[in-house]
């Protein structure tokens, strides 16, 4: 998407995180700049969903440096709530609440973090409902809407916070084949205004036409990684040939 700049975002060194005995990253080193938008494979089990999970605490680390726009995670005076609210999350089983409509999905971050009026937190929620396509779901709940349109909702919720990244993870695995494509949309409007967007995916043609960078995350480091003309023409690395043989 090329809307990068040099401030960066995301700064990850040597991360290691264990499991018990296990140690499921084993020094990872990723930097995302400002507007970048990169894209994690790697096959089940290998550690995906926990960088993107330490990225925002919700995993915490073994060891290792993680800096989100100029906050040490690990530094004493870091508000991780502050930190949080800066990288948002989108998961793959939507985590909407199901006791509140979509507008009250859209605006809770806003009302009980941000302390905005409910007045102001309804308009830009309608606003960002609009943006994701979604202007007349505002007052449903959502058991009455589609897979496609929750995650939507859920990519609403994300962008209330105004957050400076976006980690989504396998935001279209959840979802009937016929309905990838709107999210995909939605996420790919996103790039193309600048957000900066860490995105663990199976969707090839997406990281293809949107991702900045492709990384390959197996055995708990990164095997390989690069732009994704690079990336895809030329799988060196023996295990991102057996891996990508098995998804394409
Ligand atoms: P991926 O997202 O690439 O499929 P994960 O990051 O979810 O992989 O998991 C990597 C490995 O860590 C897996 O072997 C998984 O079983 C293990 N793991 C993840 N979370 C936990 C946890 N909370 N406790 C124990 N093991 C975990
Ligand atoms: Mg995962």
């Amino acid at each position: 998407m090329n809307n990068a700049t040099h401030r960066p975002m995301i700064e990850i060194r040597d991360l290691h995180k264990r499991f018990g005995d296990t140690e499921v990253l084993k020094g990872i080193n990723l930097s995302v700049r400002q507007g970048e938008v990169v894209v994690i494979l790697g096959p089940s089990g290998s550690g995906k969903s926990t960088v993107l999970r330490c990225i925002n605490r919700l995993e915490e680390r073994t060891s290792g440096t993680i800096v989100v726009d100029g906050h040490d995670l690990y530094a004493p005076e870091t508000d991780i709530n502050y930190v949080r609210s800066e990288a948002g999350m989108v998961f793959q089983q939507f985590n909407l609440f199901p006791h509140l409509s979509v507008l009250q999905n859209v605006t809770i971050g806003l009302v009980k973090v941000r302390r905005k009026s409910r007045a102001e937190a309804d308009a830009i929620a309608l606003k960002l409902l609009e943006k994701v396509g979604l202007p007349d779901k505002a007052n449903s709940y959502p058991d009455q809407l589609s897979g496609g349109q929750k995650q939507r909702v859920a990519i609403a919720r994300s962008l209330a916070m105004s957050p400076k990244v976006i980690l989504f993870d396998e935001p279209t695995s959840a979802l009937d084949p016929e309905l990838v494509g709107e999210v995909l949309d939605v996420m790919k409007k996103l790039a193309t205004e600048g957000m900066t967007m860490v995105v663990v995916t199976h969707e090839m043609n997406f990281a293809r036409e949107v991702a900045d960078r492709v990384i390959f995350i197996d055995q708990g480091v990164i095997q390989q990684e690069g732009d994704p003309a690079t990336f895809f023409s030329n799988p060196s690395n023996p295990r991102l040939k057996d891996f990508l043989g098995k998804v394409v």
